[in-house]
């Protein structure tokens, strides 16, 4: 009897899906043409418009840095390793995000991920790699930091440690562009986040994900944390940054 129960119910579920496929076509989040597979979140026509760099970039003036040798910037406090720009149909998929469609926007980043780390010659086995924490508080409301579903894809393909424990956020920051004069965004992210105590990265390189950089003040910020618990080299990783 229960077994004949759950029978019915799983194909009026398997029903139901084929009824809202056939009402709501599955279709391109970017330009609403269908998908081929249906569940893809873009349309190979806008797939291709997403262009996946071969180098990494000045942090400062987001130049490439030609064979990943720094040439401008000295100053800068890491490199800027972006898997590709923030244009329409990266910013149409990060946007996603937002409606917690995070398995089909995983699904269109991490093959592109994976193609940029072996163009870029990103091969850091013995790197930490450490995602941009949310305040708990967000993380409740929102159910999943972006920035650790990219950072598990990087640690995966590097084979390298993922190790989310070692930073931070200790403080809430209000969305940047709520703010208006600079200053005032400025000290919204002032020391926003912080190390365990006890922890050492002495001559430990780490690779910081997130997942867009536009103004890499929040990288910065969690670069000072990392750098005065004695970091050492520090690669800053995102899926997309701005021009
Ligand atoms: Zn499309
Ligand atoms: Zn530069």
């Amino acid at each position: 009897m229960r077994d004949r129960i759950k029978t019915l119910v799983r194909n009026a579920l398997r029903g139901k899906e084929l009824l809202l496929d056939i009402l709501f076509p599955p279709a391109c989040l970017h330009c609403a043409r269908s998908t081929p597979s249906g569940t893809a979140l873009l349309c190979d026509a806008c797939m291709r418009t997403i262009t996946v760099h071969t180098t990494f970039f000045c942090a400062e003036c987001k130049a490439r840095l030609p064979e990943n040798i720094k040439t401008c910037h000295k100053a800068a406090p890491f490199i800027l390793a972006a898997v590709t720009n923030y244009d329409e149909a990266v910013k149409s998929s990060v946007h996603q995000f937002k409606y917690r469609r995070w398995t089909s926007v995983m699904s269109v980043f991490a093959p592109l991920i994976e193609t940029y780390l072996d163009r870029c010659g990103l091969h850091e086995s013995d790197a930490l790699i450490v995602p941009i924490p949310l305040h708990p508080s967000r993380l409740r409301d929102r159910g999943f930091n972006q920035a650790a579903l990219i950072a598990r894809v990087v640690a995966h393909k590097l084979g390298a440690p993922l190790r989310p424990e070692l930073l931070k956020r200790v403080r809430q920051t209000h969305a940047q562009a709520e703010l208006t004069d600079w200053q005032a965004r400025a000290e919204n992210l002032a020391n926003a986040f912080s190390v365990p105590d006890g922890v050492s990265f002495e001559n430990k390189s780490i690779i910081l994900v997130d997942d867009v950089y536009t103004s890499g003040a929040t990288m910065r910020d969690a670069a000072r944390a990392l750098r005065a618990a004695g970091a050492r080299k520090i690669i800053a990783f995102v899926v997309a940054k701005t021009g």
